[in-house]
C-alpha cells in the first residue's frame, strides 16, 4: 500500500517541516520533504491541521496490570506491591493476562503509541496480544529468585524464557523481540543475574530491569551488598549488554555511567514515581551526561493510564523542580525521550524513532483542529504542554494503520469488551468494576 500525507506538519525527530509531504511505501517511509514525490498512491491523506510524529514508544510497562487500574491508590511502593497488587496477581491466569495486555495495547494505540517495552509473567500471552494488535513489542519476563541459588530448570521465569526466545524473538521480521530481564536487585541474586546476562548475550537481547526506584530499595541494596544496586549488577557483567533501566530515581551518577556505557537507556516514569511517592528522576542531569532517556508509564495500576503525552508534560514540569529552572529539560527533549529515546531503549534506533527515508513507517498523527490546540504559536509547545493522547487521530506501525478516527483496525473491541467482562467477573467476583 502506498500512502501519501500532503500539506502536513511533520516533526521528523530532527526538524519540523511545514506543508510537508510524507510518502509511505509498504512498511517503510519512502519520502519526507517539501515537494510532492512522483508516482501514484493508493491513498492520499490531507494533512491540513494535522501533525505527524514518529510513533511514541512506551519504554516501561506491565500491560496486563491494566486489569488492576485503580485497584489500590496506596502511596508506597512496598505496601502497594506486597499488600495490594501481588495477592491479586496471584489469581491472574495466562488468558486473563492476555486480555489485560490487549486492553492496554488498545489504550496505547489510541494515544499514538507504536511500541511497548513490557515486563511481566505470562509474557507469551502478551506476545500473542501484540501479534494480533499489530504493534511493536519488546517483551520480557521480570525474573525473580528468592532463594540463594538459581536453577533454570526450576525457575518459572527461566522456563518461560525458553519458549519466549524460541517462538517470539524476531517474530514478524523483528516486530516482536524478547528482552532478558532481572526484575530487580532486591528480588533476585547474582546467579540469576549471570544467567540473564548469558541469555542477553546468546540472543543479542536488551536487558530490562528495575533499578533504584525508591530510596528504601537503593539504601537497603547498599546495606546488603556494600554497593549500589547498579554497582552490584556491574560486578556480574550486567552492563556488558545494553540495559534498559526503569526508574533509576535514586541511581547515582556512577550508576548512570554504567547505563550509558552499556548502550542502553533509562526508562523515566515520572507519573508512576510521583503516584507511588518514589521521587523524581533527574532527567536533566542524565541528558547532560549523555545518557539516553526514554519515557514509560509503568503499569496502569500505578499511573493510572498509558498516555505518553501526560508523561512528556510531566517530565518537563518535574525537571523544573528537580534540577531548577535554568537546568531543566525542554519540551523537545521530552518529545525525543518518547520517540528516539524509546527506539534506543528497545534496540531499534536503526529502524524507527525518527521519520527518515528507509525507516519503518511508525507514525502518530495528531489532530490540531481542537480548541485546546489553538492558536498554535509553537507546534512542539502545543504537543508537549497542551495535547492529550485523545488528540491522536491515526496510529500506524510499519505502514499499517492500526487506529484511525476512533476506529480500531486490528483489535476487535466488541470481542475485547466481552472477554474483559468475563475476566473481571472471575478476578473480582461480586464487585462491579464496569460502569
Ligand atoms: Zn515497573
Amino acid at each position: 500500500m502506498k500512502i501519501l500525507f500532503e500539506n502536513a506538519i511533520v516533526y521528523t525527530g530532527e526538524k519540523l517541516l511545514k506543508n510537508a509531504f510524507l510518502a509511505v511505501n509498504g512498511t517503510k517511509i519512502a519520502y519526507v520533504g517539501d515537494t510532492r514525490p512522483e508516482g501514484c498512491f493508493d491513498r492520499v491523506i490531507n494533512g491540513k491541521g494535522k501533525v505527524v510524529l514518529p510513533g511514541l514508544v512506551n519504554a516501561h510497562t506491565h500491560l496486563s496490570m491494566t486489569l488492576l487500574r485503580g485497584v489500590s491508590d496506596t502511596t508506597n511502593l512496598q505496601s502497594w506491591l506486597f499488600d495490594n497488587i501481588f495477592p491479586i496477581e496471584a489469581k491472574m491466569t495466562p488468558p486473563m493476562k492476555k486480555v489485560g495486555a490487549l486492553l492496554g495495547m488498545a489504550e496505547g494505540i489510541a494515544c499514538g503509541t507504536t511500541a511497548f517495552s513490557d515486563m511481566y509473567a505470562g509474557a507469551v500471552g502478551i506476545s500473542e496480544a501484540a501479534r494480533d494488535a499489530g504493534i511493536k513489542l519488546n517483551i520480557s519476563r521480570g525474573t525473580t529468585e528468592f532463594s540463594d541459588h538459581f536453577d533454570p530448570t526450576k525457575n518459572n521465569d527461566a522456563i518461560e524464557y525458553v519458549e519466549l526466545f524460541r517462538d517470539w524473538h524476531g517474530f514478524d521480521n523483528g516486530r516482536i523481540r524478547v528482552d532478558s530481564s532481572i526484575h530487580a536487585e532486591y528480588t533476585s541474586n547474582p546467579d540469576t543475574w549471570e544467567y540473564m546476562v548469558k541469555l542477553s548475550r546468546d540472543h543479542h537481547a536488551i536487558m530490562h530491569l528495575h533499578l533504584s526506584e525508591t530510596e528504601k530499595e537503593h539504601r537497603e541494596g547498599i546495606e546488603r551488598r556494600g554497593k549500589t544496586p547498579a554497582q552490584a549488577f556491574a560486578e556480574y557483567g550486567v552492563f556488558d549488554v545494553p540495559v534498559l533501566a526503569a526508574h533509576s530515581v535514586w541511581a547515582e551518577p556512577e550508576d548512570l555511567v554504567w547505563i550509558k556505557k552499556s548502550g542502553g537507556a533509562v526508562a523515566h516514569n515520572p507519573i508512576s514515581n510521583l503516584k507511588l511517592g518514589s521521587g523524581v528522576f533527574d532527567s536533566a542531569a542524565a541528558l547532560r551526561m549523555g545518557v539516553t532517556v526514554a519515557l514509560g508509564t509503568d503499569g496502569t495500576a500505578s499511573n493510572n493510564n498509558l498516555d505518553l503525552f501526560e508523561e512528556m508534560k510531566s517530565a518537563v514540569l518535574l525537571s523544573h523542580i528537580r534540577a531548577g529552572m535554568e537546568n531543566a529539560i525542554s519540551a523537545e527533549d521530552a518529545l525525543k525521550m518518547a520517540t528516539v529515546g524509546g527506539a534506543v531503549a528497545q534496540g531499534r534506533s536503526d529502524e524507527c524513532g525518527v521519520i527518515r527515508e528507509g525507516f519503518d513507517a511508525d507514525l502518530a498523527v495528531v489532530d490540531f483542529d481542537r480548541p485546546h490546540l489553538m492558536p498554535c504559536h509553537d507546534v512542539i509547545s502545543n504537543l508537549v504542554y497542551a495535547a492529550r493522547g485523545s488528540d491522536v487521530c491515526m496510529t500506524m506501525v510499519r505502514g499499517k494503520i492500526l487506529y484511525e478516527n476512533g476506529e480500531y483496525l486490528t483489535i476487535d473491541m466488541e470481542r475485547l469488551n466481552y472477554d474483559l467482562a468475563n475476566v473481571l467477573d472471575e478476578l473480582f467476583p461480586g464487585k462491579n468494576t464496569r460502569l
